[in-house]
């Protein structure tokens, strides 16, 4: 992670940080009440809601630092689990050092974070929103009013605040993922940047962008006093601005890392599916190994946790399977086993694994492993699959999804559209602005698409001035009434090109499945679709039924 991004991640945690202290107290009294519960009824029932109380809390105040009372958790949880496998009537009374303990290391501050054991965490915060909050502060009305409906085209939720008055409050209540700041002629303590510099000494703010009237070395100089991360002079780019908000809220990386379990043990796999999705990552869990090569298929998951002993097949021949096919060559594979399997197999480990963890599962070392791995493979992985002008998916990789939205719309009996979007007139573009100017068109459509759809959709570069967008669980109706906000939000974005400005537009074909029952049939029904509508006049989208 470059020191932008590193320094970037730290204040997100801190964030998160600051949310989960807020809720801490009310989870411990929630631990405090289920104990009462179970001295008073003394059934195995209350115990377990306990151990299961203790064992997700333990997951979590781990990633937040607080080591000594995750520590003291899974004591509680392992005590709370002993007396709930006791024959008969279950005696709680164990348990109260247990508890005191947990409230005695409440007290203990946290240290601080490992980035890497945190990452996914914040990963799974973010991936969790859907539009980013975005404070803009301008004080002139007419273009803060201007500036807010540019940057609504690409999907921010925006607040929009005029005066100095009022403004620290508003950034110290939080909420914000990302601040745009003007900045003014005006140098003092009471200026927005002068504000922003109180406020920036003591505690991490949101990622800052200013933007100002003025471009000179002291008004640059003053904005990073600020924390100001990026600068744009005015006349102001808004294809550009977005970019630097993109770059700056790293929205592009916020998909959960994958982790696959497979563990023959369904309580062992479920603990580590926990300790895992605590730190951020999505899980699946596969029991018996038979069934894994499937599963493999549809998650993609970005590491395997393997498990050595397993009846019908054990870990070391699965994964030697799984390296047989030629795109999981590079899929991380972490073995798990005793201390003493894991010597006598270390060369056989090693020739098909990359990582090895003994059994019982060390909690932090498992989550620092498995997000390490899985985030190295996932940036490999993406920069194979991702366009460089725009980061949206390139042609091999979207079709690729396509082909494996149409599988799982199949299984699931769901419906799925597919649209292809082809930028108008795009050849006068380059001709009257030259092609770099062209890029950043093409670019902003990336950007804009990426903001406004959700998560699940998947955005490809098709080709030159071509996307083509998969939107599982959508219909075709739907999907043409959300490709048509698209079409008007993307017209109304301008471009600045010297002191000129101007619009572009695009046409749009849509095809939807089961009407078109397979990926190919899918994208050759949306292009003809955007055919019809190119010949329709351009600037319109088109549903083929
Ligand atoms: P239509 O409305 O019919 O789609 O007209 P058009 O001009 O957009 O269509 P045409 O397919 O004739 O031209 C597309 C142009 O896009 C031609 C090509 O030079 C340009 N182009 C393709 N890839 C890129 C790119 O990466 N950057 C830039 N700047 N231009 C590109
Ligand atoms: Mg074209
Ligand atoms: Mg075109």
């Amino acid at each position: 992670m470059s020191e932008d991004g590193n320094t970037l991640f730290k204040r997100r945690l801190e964030a998160l940080r600051g949310r989960f202290d807020a809720e801490l107290p009310q989870r411990l009294a929630e631990l405090d009440s289920v104990y009462e519960a179970a001295c008073a009824t003394a059934d195995a029932d209350a115990l377990q809601q306990l151990k299961r109380i203790a064992h997700a809390l333990a997951g979590s105040v781990g990633n937040f630092g607080y080591h000594a009372l995750g520590q003291s958790l899974l004591q509680l949880e392992r005590e709370a689990t002993r007396l709930a496998a006791a024959p008969a009537p279950p005696d709680c009374a164990p348990l109260r050092p247990l508890l005191a303990a947990v409230h005695a290391a409440r007290a203990q501050a946290p240290t601080p974070v490992a980035a890497s054991a945190d990452s996914g965490a914040a990963r799974q915060h973010a991936a969790g929103q859907t539009g980013q909050a975005l404070l803009l502060v301008q004080h002139d009305a007419a273009s803060g009013r201007a500036l807010k409906l540019q940057l609504e085209h690409f999907g921010y939720r925006i607040t929009l605040h005029q005066e100095a008055a009022g403004l620290a409050a508003l950034i110290e209540q939080g909420g914000f993922d990302l601040i745009v700041m003007q900045m003014q002629s005006d140098e003092g303590e009471d200026s927005f940047a002068g504000i922003a510099t109180q406020l920036h000494r003591t505690r991490p703010l949101p990622p800052l962008v200013f933007i100002s009237d003025r471009d000179d070395f002291p008004t640059r100089l003053r904005a990073v006093r600020a924390g100001g991360q990026s600068f744009l002079p005015r006349p102001l780019d808004i294809p550009s601005l977005a970019d630097a908000l993109e770059r700056l809220a790293g929205r592009g990386q916020l998909e959960p890392l994958r982790a696959l379990i497979v563990d023959d043990s369904v309580a062992l796999s479920e603990y580590n599916a926990a300790l895992l999705q605590a730190a951020g990552m999505a899980t699946r869990v596969v029991n018996d190994p038979l069934l894994v090569m499937p599963q493999l298929r549809e998650f993609l998951p970005d590491l395997v946790l393997l498990d050595i002993s397993m009846p019908g097949c054990d870990g070391l021949e699965l994964a030697a399977v799984i390296r047989q096919h030629p795109a999981y060559v590079s899929l991380p594979i972490v073995f798990c086993s005793t201390e003493a399997r894991i010597s006598a197999l270390l060369p056989r480990i090693l020739q098909s694994g990359d990582d090895y963890l003994f059994k019982p599962l060390d909690p932090a070392l498992l989550v620092a492993t498995a997000v390490g791995r899985a985030e190295r493979h996932r940036t490999l992985r993406t920069q194979l699959a991702r366009d460089s002008l725009t980061n949206c998916l390139n042609h091999t990789h979207i079709k690729e999804a396509v082909h494996l939205e149409v599988e799982r719309a199949h299984r699931q009996d769901a419906p799925l559209s597919v649209a292809m979007l082809d930028i108008d007139h795009f050849k006068q573009v380059n001709d009257r602005y030259g092609h770099p100017m062209g890029d950043r068109v093409i670019r902003s459509l990336g950007h804009l698409l990426r903001q406004r759809l959700r998560k699940v959709d998947l955005i490809g570069r098709y080709g030159g001035e071509e996307f083509l967008i998969v939107l599982p669980g959508t219909a075709g109706s739907d999907a043409r009434m959300l490709c048509n906000q698209l079409r008007e939000a993307f017209a109304h974005i301008q471009h600045l090109w010297e002191n000129e400005s101007f619009h572009v537009t695009f046409s749009c074909g849509i095809a939807s499945f089961p009407a078109q029952h397979d990926a190919e049939a899918l994208i050759a029904a949306a292009d003809s679709g955007v055919y019809d509508a190119k010949r329709a006049g351009r600037n319109q989208v088109v549903l083929r039924s």
